[in-house]
């Protein structure tokens, strides 16, 4: 499933790659509407008919993915109320055993997320998973969403990587895109990034169901 002979650099993505999506999905469809229609006196779904649209409207841009730009719109310390449910922040299947063997055989991967910086630090906190990457980048410090072909020009300004020779595992198709239009060559997407949530449809490019499928080849 993965080339390694080909592959120099290992760039993988955070929410719904390495971690599991539930914790994200849960607190935007499910925690944060409540929260924020009880503070209203609206019940929960009136909540979530008010917000949901909204939200979605937004998809795919920085802004949405901006912890401070939802805290100033919706009045609401988001990051605060994510600590109420940091319990649902987990690992993936395999993920970990496959960050450790990526290290063992001298391939340090390097985290590129949409994550807003403090969420990333909460997780990193979370789950330990910081050590196992040479470098992690937010797409708030570069300025544009992996959505954007700027991101990946952006971060080759700051990190040497030969697009041929780069493996991306991300969980959005539109990222995987994105990424193939820049010239990143292996991709790989997730079937299930939510381990509550349904098998998805991942178009054209593979998908792994946990880190077992691209360990079982050699480094
Ligand atoms: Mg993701």
């Amino acid at each position: 499933m993965v080339d390694w002979k080909n592959i120099e650099t290992v760039l993988l993505d955070m929410d719904g790659t390495v971690l599991d999506l539930y914790f994200d999905n849960y607190f935007w469809q499910e925690y944060l509407p409540s929260h924020w229609g009880r503070l209203r006196g609206l019940d929960a779904e009136t909540a979530k008919q008010k917000l949901i649209p909204k939200m979605k409207s937004l998809e795919g841009t920085l802004s949405w993915y901006c912890l401070d730009f939802w805290s100033k719109e919706l009045e609401i310390e988001v990051i605060e109320l994510k600590t109420d449910i940091e319990h649902l922040i987990q690992i993936r299947p395999s993920a970990l055993e496959f960050l450790k063997a990526l290290n063992d055989h001298g391939r340090k991967p390097i985290m590129v997320t949409n994550a807003h910086m403090d969420l990333i630090a909460m997780k990193l906190t979370k789950t330990g998973i910081g050590e196992y990457f040479s470098h992690i980048i937010s797409s708030h410090t570069l300025g544009c969403a992996k959505e954007e072909v700027t991101f990946w020009e952006r971060l080759q300004e700051n990190i040497e990587f030969n697009p041929e020779k780069t493996l991306l595992v991300d969980d959005n198709v539109t990222v995987l895109r994105t990424a193939r239009s820049y010239g990143i060559t292996h991709l790989l997407s997730i079937a299930v990034p939510d381990s509550s949530g349904p098998e998805r449809d991942t178009a054209e490019f593979p998908a792994i169901y946990d880190f077992n499928d691209v360990l079982s080849s050699p480094l």
